[in-house]
C-alpha cells in the first residue's frame, strides 16, 4: 500500500510514524513545501521517501496536514487526481469550510473529514512521535458521505492508534471547537501579548513568572501559520465566542472596581467545576 502525507509535521509525521507502525509493509511518501523538513522526515525514518504531486496518481491513501488556508486550495486538486479506489482524508483543525469546497467533488466519496483532538505547541517533524493520539478523540464529520469501506479502513487504523470516534456535523465541529479551541489559543496568545507589553524586563518575566503563568501561555508558543488560517475560516463562530469571553472580562473588571469580591468568589468557585469536568472526561477515556 502505498500511503502520502502532505505536511510532513507535527501531525502528519506522527500520523506516518503510526501508520507505519500498524503496518510496516507500506510505502510511506511525503510531500512537503519545506525541503529541510523532507530532509529531517527521511532521516527520523518518518516517511521511506520524498515525493512530489505525481505521486498522488498512484496512491492508495493520502492525508493532508498542512494549514487550513492551503489545504481549501489543495483539497479539489488531489482530489481529481486521486485513483477512483483510494481514500483522501484532511486533518484541519477546522471542518465547514473543506467539506463545502468538495461538496459537489465527483469524487466526494473519496473523502473524509478528520480532526484529531490531539497536538503541541510544537511543529515540524522533529516534534512528531509516536503515541500522540493515544488515548485522544478522533472527529470525524459527514461520515456517511464517504465510501463505507474506505471509512472503515480508516475507523480501524485511528482505533489501532487508540483513538475514540466522534461523529459529528462539519458545522457543529466548528462551533464546538471555536469554544473549547480556538478561543483558548486567543486568550493565550493575547495574555502572552499583554504580560509581554506591560512587563518591560524579560528577567521579571523569567524570574517571576510562577507554573500558572507558563501553562496558562503554553498554547502563545503556537504556530501563528497554523493558527491564523483557522481563526480566519472560522471567524463567524470565534468572533461569537470572543464576545462572550470579553463580557466576562469586562464584567470581571467592573465587579472588582465596585469591590463585589464576593460575587467574583462566587463565579471562581462556580469556575471551579472544570476540575470535575475535565477529571470526569479522563475517566471516561
Ligand atoms: P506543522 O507541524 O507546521 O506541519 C505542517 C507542514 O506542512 C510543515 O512542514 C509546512 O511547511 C508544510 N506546509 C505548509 N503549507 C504547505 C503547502 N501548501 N504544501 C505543502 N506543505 C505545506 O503543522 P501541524 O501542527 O502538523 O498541523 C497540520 C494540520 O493539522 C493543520 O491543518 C492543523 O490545523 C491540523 N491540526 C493541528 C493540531 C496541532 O495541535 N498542531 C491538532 C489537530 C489538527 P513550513 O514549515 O514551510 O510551513
Amino acid at each position: 500500500m502505498k500511503v502520502v502525507v502532505i505536511g510532513i509535521g507535527l501531525i502528519g509525521g506522527s500520523m506516518a510514524l503510526e501508520f507505519k507502525r500498524i503496518d510496516p509493509t507500506i510505502t510511506l511518501v511525503g510531500i512537503d513545501q519545506n525541503d529541510n523538513h523532507l530532509d529531517q522526515a527521511m532521516a527520523m525514518g518518518v516517511i521511506d521517501q520524498k515525493g512530489s504531486m505525481k505521486d498522488i496518481d498512484t496512491a492508495d491513501r493520502v492525508v493532508l496536514s498542512i494549514p487550513v488556508k492551503a489545504s481549501l486550495h489543495l483539497l479539489p486538486t488531489v482530489l481529481d487526481r486521486l485513483p477512483s479506489n483510494a481514500l483522501l482524508m484532511d486533518v484541519g483543525s477546522t471542518k465547514a469550510a473543506l467539506c463545502a469546497a468538495v461538496a459537489a467533488h465527483p469524487k466526494r466519496q473519496n473523502y473524509l473529514a478528520a480532526h484529531p483532538i490531539a497536538g503541541t505547541e510544537f511543529s515540524g517533524p522533529s516534534a512528531a512521535h509516536l503515541g500522540l493520539f493515544e488515548g485522544k478523540p478522533q472527529i470525524l464529520c459527514q461520515a456517511k458521505k464517504t465510501k463505507p469501506e474506505l471509512l472503515q479502513w480508516a475507523k480501524a487504523q485511528f482505533r489501532q492508534m487508540g483513538m475514540y470516534l466522534r461523529f459529528m456535523e462539519a458545522e457543529e465541529h466548528d462551533r464546538h471547537m471555536a469554544c473549547v479551541s480556538h478561543l483558548s489559543h486567543i486568550s493565550s496568545f493575547m495574555l502572552g501579548k499583554t504580560v509581554l507589553e506591560e512587563e518591560a524586563d524579560e528577567q521579571n518575566i523569567f524570574d517571576l513568572a510562577g507554573s500558572g503563568f507558563e501553562s496558562t501561555v503554553r498554547l502563545a508558543k503556537s504556530n501563528p501559520d497554523m493558527w491564523a488560517p483557522i481563526f480566519e475560516q472560522n471567524k463567524a463562530n470565534v468572533v461569537d465566542i470572543l464576545s462572550a469571553y470579553i463580557a466576562n472580562l469586562e464584567q470581571f473588571k467592573d465587579k472588582l472596581v465596585k469591590h463585589q469580591i464576593e460575587d467574583l468568589h462566587q463565579q471562581m468557585k462556580n469556575t471551579n467545576q472544570l476540575s470535575t469536568i475535565l477529571n470526569g472526561i479522563k475517566h471516561n477515556n
